[in-house]
């Protein structure tokens, strides 16, 4: 199941058509193509995946009844295609930071940051590409979720549906903007190793579904006055998290886009001061964290480990502001610090 669903995601990702979009290193002024196909993907796989069911040539509950044997599978691939990483970016001789020499050590970091920032395999960048299982089978072991609370109870119960929308909607603005991931900090500043594959193959799609595992049992409806709340907080979110990305994406391509109807305001043309950007540097973060919040409360009292997600992403998001930051600043210098003097908070007015 597992190589048959990546193996499928690749082909589709080699052969369907898509609209190609160029970044260019600031290193070297070296010019990658990516071909922008994931939301066709995406959308195939949802037809695909519900003819099937429809026809009944297969249940998604197969995905809940084998999730270990997955989730062992995923991390086996995710420690092989590692290694091969490692080793072909020995091969032509690049290193990770800080891995210079030889011995276990300086292996040991190329394994796991990796070596290539960008390397690509029958002209498919393997970084970008890796969101797609990531996302997608995220996706799918969400709705084997929501199949077999189906096939037990009748019926999918009101914390499900929130779970279950709220978390489409996410995966398939994912998809729609995938365009966005060219300027996220993973794909400009981060080697493609053993800690970004298992992040992909392993840590999202197997753990970030947590939530909906410990909802497949909970069956109370949940009252009108916290959908309300869920929603609201869903909605915030979704703002913050979507429109900053845009913004950010707007901007980098053409500095002169107007933001919120007037001409973006900017730190020495570089830095983009207004919009979001203007209020906080990092309301990406909040907005999604909002998000995950928003799909994760369904889940109640129950127990602590499907809360552990959003906790996890909190703290997650919180130390990568702090890195992030960090490399800005490297990079910038003082007009870094000008920003940072203009707008004062990261990721929550007046507290952070
Ligand atoms: P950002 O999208 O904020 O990208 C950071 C980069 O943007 C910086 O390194 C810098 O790069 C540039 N930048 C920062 N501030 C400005 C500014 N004011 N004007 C112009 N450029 C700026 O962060 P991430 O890449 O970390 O995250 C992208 C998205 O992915 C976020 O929404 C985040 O929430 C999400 N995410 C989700 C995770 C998950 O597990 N669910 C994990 C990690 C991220 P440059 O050198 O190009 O200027």
């Amino acid at each position: 199941m597992f190589a048959g669903f990546v193996s499928a995601l690749f082909l589709a990702s080699r052969v369907l058509p898509g609209v190609v979009q160029e970044r260019v290193l600031q290193q070297d002024g070296t010019r990658l193509q990516y071909k922008i196909n994931g939301f066709l993907l995406f959308s195939l796989l949802i037809i695909v995946v519900s003819a099937g069911a429809w026809l009944k040539l297969f249940s998604l509950t197969v995905v809940h009844a084998h999730f270990w044997s997955l989730f062992i599978v995923a991390n086996v691939f995710a420690f092989v295609f590692a290694f091969v990483l490692f080793l072909k970016g020995r091969r032509v001789g690049v290193r990770s930071v800080g891995a210079s020499g030889s011995g276990a050590v300086p292996a040991i970091r190329d394994f796991f940051y990796g070596t290539e920032f960008d390397p690509a395999w029958l002209g498919v960048d393997l970084k970008m590409f890796s969101y797609r299982p990531s996302l997608m089978g995220l996706g799918l072991i969400n709705a084997s979720f929501a199949s077999v609370q189906y096939e037990i109870y009748g019926h999918i119960s009101s914390p499900m549906w929130i779970y279950q929308i709220f978390t489409f909607i996410y995966l398939a603005n994912h998809f729609q903007f995938e365009q966005g991931i060219l300027f996220t900090w993973d794909v400009i500043a981060e080697r493609f190793g053993w800690m970004l594959v298992w992040g992909d193959y392993v840590l999202v799609p197997f753990f970030y579904s947590i939530p909906g595992w410990y909802l497949v049992h909970k069956i109370e409806p949940i009252p009108a006055s916290s959908v309300a709340c869920l929603i609201a907080l869903y909605v915030v979110g979704f703002w913050l998290f979507r429109g900053a990305n845009e913004q950010k994406h707007k901007f980098k391509l053409n500095p002169n886009v107007k933001i919120w109807g007037r001409p973006a305001e900017t730190i020495g043309g570089r830095l983009l001061a207004s919009g979001f950007w203007g209020i906080g540097r990092k309301l990406n973060y909040t907005g999604e964290v909002c998000l995950y919040w928003a799909w994760t409360l369904p889940c109640g009292a129950v127990s602590v480990i499907p809360h552990l997600v959003p906790l996890w992403l909190t703290t997650l998001l919180g130390h990568r502001a702090w890195r992030d930051e960090k490399r800005c600043r490297e990079k910038y210098g003082v007009l870094w610090m000008a920003y940072c003097e203009r707008v004062r908070f990261r990721m929550i007015p007046f507290i952070y």
